[in-house]
């Protein structure tokens, strides 16, 4: 689709106005990292960070979802679902957590859609930005989820010179430039040129070069093998690498009331807890942390990719980075290779 321009200043407006008129979150400065949040001008943004340690799917998934509240009076129920119904722009997006929202959209919505999910994410624009500097632990094109743009964006843009170039990939992205039309113009013939040997240069950029090629096929052979038992002895079950994985999506289901009135709310969960996977009865089908860990492993690489045709991993490198004891997904893909 057509290439478009706009300079900072121009984006600096453009911000502004859409703050003004929708739900405007990007990513802001968190101590020395950064988290996504609500934005309320450009001056909040910090478009030059390389990633933030939570993912942006909590605007579709929150961590904590009250699903509805009830009260009980006269002997007649009555639920309301609450939540907002906003138009939400979501700025400045690394690619792969855009190309994760694929998991999710197989995942919670499909043909049993999650209307909480489905609602947020027909709601929410993708404006993602280009990764100039990928990290060393990311490794998203092992999976074609970035790092020049994401499978989800809506609207690409890239850092060209003291701007942006902003292509729109749907129809919706297209209608957004519309809106807001007097922001942008089209790209001129050198910043096209620049724009495409920026593109070239971003996607030779990464550092860690892997293949999943294969990958699901090959664990058919490493299931029995000792690797699960010794990894696992160094996980401290702490569930950080589910939290902070955008294509991961387990929750749990809580039900509180006092007196007459109450709520059902879901939060995340992690299938590296103890509790995760044990049913009424006692019975538990992953009993051991090493059971535990392998199925994290096999759900991501083999199950989801044969059930709904894509990776549960977009190699963002979160849980390499933050895994309290150095367990690292690169490392269970090289040894099935
Ligand atoms: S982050 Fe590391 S230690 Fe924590 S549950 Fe995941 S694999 Fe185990
Ligand atoms: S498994 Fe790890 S590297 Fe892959 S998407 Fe999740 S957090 Fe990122």
């Amino acid at each position: 689709m057509r290439a478009h321009y706009l300079d900072d200043d121009s984006f600096s407006m453009l911000a502004d106005r859409v703050a003004q008129t929708k739900c405007l979150i990007g990513p802001v400065k968190d101590g020395d990292n950064s988290s996504f949040k609500r934005i309320a001008s450009r001056r909040d943004l910090r478009l030059d960070y390389t990633n933030s340690v939570v993912s942006p799917k909590f605007v579709f998934l929150p961590q904590l979802d009250e699903l509805l509240v009830y009260d009980v009076k006269g002997g007649e129920a009555k639920a309301t679902t609450p939540g907002g119904k906003e138009d939400v722009v979501l700025l400045g997006v690394r690619p792969c957590d855009s190309s994760a929202l694929s998991v999710l959209d197989k995942v919670m919505g499909g043909k049993q859609a999650d209307p909480y999910y489905s609602g947020r994410r027909q709601r929410t624009l993708i404006i993602s930005l280009s990764c100039s500097e990928p990290r060393e632990a990311c490794f998203c094109d092992a999976f074609g989820a970035g790092p020049f743009e994401g499978t989800n964006d809506d609207i690409t843009l890239t850092r060209v010179g003291n701007g942006y170039i902003a292509v729109p990939k749907t129809r919706k992205g297209a209608g957004f430039i519309k809106e807001f039309k007097e922001h942008f113009r089209p790209a001129s013939r050198s910043e096209t040129e620049r724009f495409r040997s920026e593109s070239d240069r971003i996607k030779q950029a990464l550092k860690t070069r892997l293949s999943s090629e294969d990958v699901g096929a090959k664990m058919d052979k490493a299931l029995n093998d000792d690797f699960w038992q010794e990894l696992s002895w160094r996980c401290v079950e702490c569930g950080v690498c589910s939290f902070v994985c955008p294509a991961c999506y387990c929750f749990d289901v809580v039900d509180e009331a006092e007196g007459s009135a109450g709520s059902r709310s879901r939060g995340w969960d992690s299938c590296q807890f103890c509790t995760f996977s044990k049913m009424a009865g006692g019975l538990d089908p992953r009993p051991t942390k090493a059971d535990r860990l392998r199925h994290r492993f096999y759900h991501k690489l083999q199950y989801v990719p044969r059930t709904f045709g894509v990776m549960s991993c977009v190699g963002c490198g979160r849980c390499v980075m933050l895994c309290p004891s150095n367990i690292d997904i690169r490392e269970v893909i090289a040894k099935c290779q």
